[in-house]
This record gives C-alpha cells, sequence and structure tokens, in this order.
C-alpha cells in the first residue's frame, strides 16, 4: 500500500547513511511495512545499497545478511546458490522448512529479507524459529557506531515488537557451526492448511547429545528448552506445557496452540530418538 505521509527515500551506502531522523525507518525488502498504514513513517532508508555479502561461510558458522533474502538463503541449502553448503552442515534442510512456514510464503520469498523477517517481528516469523532453533545471535549496529550482540530468541518481545532500540539495525544473524552440524526438525501446524502459523516447534541434537527444543509462533515470544541428553516424553511434555505466553487471536486459541505444540514436540522427539 501507499504509505502516504512518506516525504524522503534515500539508499544507505554507508554506515554513516544508518543514522536515522526522526520519522525514518530502515528498508528491507518493503513486504512487511508496505502492508499496513505506518503514518508514524515519513522517510525511508533502503538497506538493499549497503553491499553486505548475503551470506558468509566461516569455521565459525552461516552470517546471513540483514538484507539476504529469503529466496537466496533457501538456494544456498539446496545447493542452487553461488555458496555449497559445507559438508556436515545438516541443519542447513531446515532452512526450506522454515521459509515455507511463512503464509503465501511463494509471494514474498524473493523480496522479503531474514533481517526484516526477523525485525517485523511477527510471533509467525519463521526466520525467529529458525534462528531461535539454531542458537542464532543477531549481530546489532548501534547508532554511537559500535555493535552489539543478543539471541535472536531474546529480541522479541511480542507479537510485532522486539527490543531493538529506534535508531539501531539488525547488521547480520549468525549461526554457530556447531548448531548447523546438529540433526534438526521443525514442525508448523496453522488453521487453515496453508495458514499463518499457529506453532512452530524445532527439535535439535549436538554431536554432544545436547537436545534443544523451542516452542515459537503458539507463544508470544520464543521459548527455548536444553537437556542433555534428549528428555523423556512426559518431561517435555510438562516443559512445553508450562511454556509462557500462549495467546488467543482469529489464527488460533490459546488452549489449541498449547494443545499442538505439546503433540510436535513429542512428535520431533520420539523421531530424533529413533535417529539416535
Ligand atoms: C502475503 C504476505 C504473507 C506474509 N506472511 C508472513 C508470515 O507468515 N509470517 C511473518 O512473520 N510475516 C509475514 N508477512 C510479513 C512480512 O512480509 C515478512 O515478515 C517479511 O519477512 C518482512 O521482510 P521484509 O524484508 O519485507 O521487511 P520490511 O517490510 O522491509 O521491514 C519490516 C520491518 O522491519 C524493519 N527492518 C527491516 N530490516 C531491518 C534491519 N536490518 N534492521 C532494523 N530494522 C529492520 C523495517 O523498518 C520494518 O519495520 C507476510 C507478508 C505478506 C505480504
Amino acid at each position: 500500500m501507499d504509505l502516504n505521509t512518506v516525504v524522503s527515500y534515500r539508499f544507505a551506502t554507508s554506515r554513516a547513511d544508518l543514522i536515522l531522523a526522526p520519522g525514518e525507518k530502515v528498508l528491507g525488502g518493503g513486504t512487511g511495512l508496505f502492508a499496513e498504514p505506518r503514518p508514524d513513517v515519513t522517510g525511508i532508508v533502503d538497506l538493499s545499497t549497503m553491499g553486505w555479502p548475503d551470506l558468509e561461510v566461516s569455521e565459525a558458522g552461516l552470517r546471513i545478511a540483514a538484507t539476504c533474502t529469503i529466496a537466496t538463503l533457501v538456494a544456498f541449502a539446496e545447493g542452487r546458490g553461488p555458496l555449497a553448503v559445507p559438508g556436515g552442515w545438516a541443519a542447513a534442510s531446515v532452512f526450506p522448512v522454515a521459509a515455507n512456514a511463512l503464509l503465501a510464503s511463494f509471494k514474498i520469498w524473493n523480496t522479503a529479507t531474514v533481517g526484516g523477517n526477523v525485525c517485523q517481528s511477527y510471533c509467525a516469523a519463521s526466520m525467529v524459529s529458525l534462528a531461535a532453533a539454531l542458537d542464532g545471535q543477531a549481530v546489532i549496529w548501534t547508532p554511537d557506531g559500535g555493535e552489539r550482540r543478543q539471541s535472536v530468541a531474546s529480541l522479541m518481545t511480542g507479537d510485532g515488537t522486539n527490543s531493538l532500540g529506534a535508531a539501531e539495525v539488525l547488521r547480520a544473524i549468525d549461526l554457530p557451526a556447531v548448531a548447523l552440524r546438529s540433526r534438526v526438525l521443525m514442525r508448523k501446524i496453522a488453521l487453515a492448511e496453508l495458514g499463518r502459523s499457529g506453532a512452530v516447534v524445532t527439535g535439535r541434537v549436538d554431536a554432544d547429545a545436547t537436545a534443544v527444543f523451542t516452542v515459537t509462533a503458539s507463544t508470544l515470544t520464543p521459548t527455548v528448552l536444553r537437556y542433555a541428553p534428549l528428555p523423556d516424553a512426559p518431561t517435555l511434555a510438562a516443559a512445553v506445557g508450562a511454556a509462557r505466553g500462549y495467546y488467543t487471536d482469529p489464527l488460533g486459541p490459546a488452549d489449541w496452540r498449547r494443545a499442538v505444540s505439546i503433540v510436535l514436540a513429542e512428535e520431533l522427539r520420539a523421531e530424533l530418538a529413533a535417529g539416535a
């Protein structure tokens, strides 16, 4: 939609360009920003010209630029991009699953950015689900020229809110190699078959047998549960059931979200246990 309060549009090419004037907002792909009235926005600062490499592979893991599109991330995971997935990074197989957890994903994949999805911060933000599942760290540029890091899971404060400062910019998401080498599974459920996620649950087992389960979309903020080794069924069900923030909206009542999260977590636990 037209944001008819916008009177300026500039392309950022340097860090100095990211000093925002009152009313300015940074733009990733615009699929969220232009989707609803934003009378508070008077200027747009486009990040697509910052020149950040979409994906950087290193010994430490994978850096996903905030400006990397979801389509590019999927192409990497499926071996269709310029970079090869390093041998042993089994968790890359879950990237397309996360991308498909977005409602109407085929319409927005080529434009929507990973950073935009995280910063839009809807409960149903599946790039948040992905990052939470793999201990993703947000690399955040602060307005004083510094940088801070925070787990993506802890950055979320509610449906559409996060703890980013007004003038802070998400530079990248870092996924650690240890998590990328893990076995990880993701399940989504929605009231309508292709609808916006009602619950997205992940389960992961690392090489050292540490197990991590996350509950997203059904709770207002991500829930991350860690065990060593895999928990038994009653332990996991109790922890998922006790997670905070199950909520009711037109996409599902809180008691349904809680119940399906428990079921999905147990499916993942059983599958991971069988694989082990
Ligand atoms: C058909 C359709 C279906 C959708 N389905 C879903 C869905 O299932 N789940 C879901 O979560 N969303 C969904 N969305 C909303 C939105 O498209 C996605 O969240 C998308 O990933 C946003 O990415 P973007 O790059 O377009 O963000 P933008 O629209 O560019 O930005 C979104 C917000 O994040 C801020 N922002 C962007 N990049 C940064 C950055 N690097 N640092 C700081 N702030 C930043 C912007 O200022 C803005 O406030 C849908 C939208 C449409 C149109």
